[in-house]
C-alpha cells in the first residue's frame, strides 16, 4: 500500500507536511484503558499512523462496554480487550506495530512500561490509576494526556512534561470518600468519545510540534456537554508538590486497589448462583435493629481495631453500612490488607429499605 495516500489527507496541512508524518510514523505511544476514552484514541492514532502503538488493559469485552467501546464488535464478547483493540488496529493499518499488554498496570509494571514509549494516554476511569500514571509518567519523564468523564463533564489536560505541571499538582492525595467511577456509573458514548478524541489530537500535538500548537500543557479544558459550554482553567506548577518537585529517584509508585461501588437493586442478582458474600460494618445495636437477609455482621470498629477478616484475599465481597461511607472505609481498609474483590454498596442500608 502507498504510504503517501494514506497519510495525504493530514500531510497536506502545512502545520503536519511531510516532516511532522514522518515524525508520527515515528513515535511510540502506550494507551493505558482500552475502554469507552481509549478506543477513539486508539482509533485516530492507529488511522494518523502512529509507528507504534501499546495497548495495556486486563479486561475484557462484555456486552454492556459496547454502547461506547467503539473499536469492539459483537463478536468481541468475552475476549481480552487489549487483544481485540489490537486485532481490529491491525486491520486498520497494518503498517504500524501495535502490542498488546493483558495486564493490569501497577507499582511492578508501570515504569518498565512507561520507558519503552514517548507518550502515555489515560484512558482509565479511576483515581488509583490516574496517581500511579502520575507518578511513574513524572518518574520517568513521559508525558501524559490525561482525560476524565463523570456524566456529561470531560477535561484534558497534559501532564508530567519537564517544565509543565503535573496531576497531583492539581490533586495532590486521592479524593477522601470518593465512589470511583465503576460499572454502574452512567455514561453516554459520545461524551467519551470526545473527550477520547481531543486526547488523541494533543497527543499528534505533542508528538508532531508546530509554531501554532499549543498543547494543553499548564491547562486544563473542561467541557460540559449538557450546554457545550467549555473553559480553559490554567494550572500551575506546585513548587511543593509531592511527586515533580522531587528528584525522579525519589519517587516512589504506590497504587491502592480502586472499590468499585455497587447499586442495591441489582445486589440479589448478583449474588444468585455466585459466592459473594454481603457484610455488614454497621455496630452491633444497628445490625440487631434490623440488617439485610443473609448477610455477615463484622463491624468497622473490629475491623479498624485491626482484625483481619478469615476469609480467602480473593472472596467476592459487597459491604454495607448505614449510608455508605462507612462501608467505604471499611473496603479501603480490606483493599490494604490485600483483599481485591471488594464492592461498596452505594447508598447503604437506608436506599436498600426504600427499594425492598
Ligand atoms: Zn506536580
Amino acid at each position: 500500500m502507498n504510504k503517501a495516500e494514506r497519510y495525504k489527507r493530514q500531510t497536506v496541512l502545512s502545520e503536519i507536511g511531510e516532516a511532522g508524518q514522518a515524525r508520527i510514523n515515528a513515535a511510540s505511544v502506550l494507551v493505558i484503558g482500552a475502554g469507552g476514552l481509549g478506543c477513539p484514541v486508539l482509533l485516530y492514532l492507529a488511522a494518523a499512523g502512529v509507528g507504534h502503538i501499546g495497548i495495556v488493559d486486563f479486561d475484557s469485552v462484555d456486552e454492556t462496554n459496547l454502547q461506547r467501546q467503539v473499536l469492539f464488535k459483537t463478536s468481541d464478547i468475552g475476549t481480552n480487550k487489549a487483544q481485540a483493540a489490537a486485532a481490529h488496529l491491525h486491520a486498520l493499518n497494518p503498517d504500524i506495530i501495535i502490542e498488546d499488554f493483558p495486564v493490569e498496570l501497577d507499582s511492578s509494571n508501570v515504569e518498565a512500561l512507561f520507558e519503552r514509549f514517548d507518550l502515555v494516554i489515560d484512558g482509565t476511569d479511576n483515581f488509583a490509576a490516574k496517581f500511579l500514571i502520575n507518578d511513574a509518567a513524572v518518574k520517568t519523564t513521559t508525558p501524559f494526556i490525561y482525560g476524565s468523564i463523570l456524566g456529561f463533564d470531560g477535561q484534558v489536560s497534559v501532564f508530567g512534561t519537564p517544565d509543565g505541571p503535573c496531576y497531583r499538582c492539581l490533586f495532590p492525595d486521592p479524593p477522601k470518600g470518593h465512589v470511583p467511577n465503576c460499572a454502574e456509573a452512567g455514561v453516554i458514548g459520545a461524551v467519551a468519545g470526545m473527550i477520547g478524541t481531543v486526547q488523541a489530537m494533543e497527543a499528534i500535538k505533542m508528538i508532531a510540534p508546530h509554531e501554532s500548537f499549543q498543547p494543553l500543557v499548564g491547562r486544563l479544558l473542561t467541557v460540559d456537554m449538557h450546554s457545550m459550554e467549555n473553559r480553559l482553567l490554567t494550572l500551575s506548577k506546585n513548587p511543593d508538590c509531592s511527586v515533580c518537585s522531587k528528584n525522579r529517584d525519589e519517587i516512589t509508585l504506590e497504587y491502592t486497589l480502586p472499590v468499585c461501588s455497587i447499586i442495591p437493586e441489582i445486589i440479589p442478582d448478583q449474588m444468585q448462583g455466585s459466592d459473594a458474600l454481603l457484610i455488614d460494618v454497621r455496630e452491633r445495636n444497628e445490625w440487631d435493629a434490623g440488617h439485610i437477609e443473609g448477610a455477615e455482621h463484622m463491624a468497622l470498629s473490629w475491623l479498624m481495631a485491626g482484625n483481619v477478616p478469615g476469609l480467602h484475599k480473593d472472596q467476592d465481597i459487597i459491604l454495607y453500612c448505614q449510608k455508605g461511607m462507612r462501608s467505604l472505609q471499611a473496603a479501603q481498609y480490606l483493599a490494604g490488607l490485600g483483599f481485591s474483590n471488594l464492592r461498596n454498596m452505594a447508598g447503604g442500608y437506608e436506599k436498600w429499605l426504600k427499594i425492598n
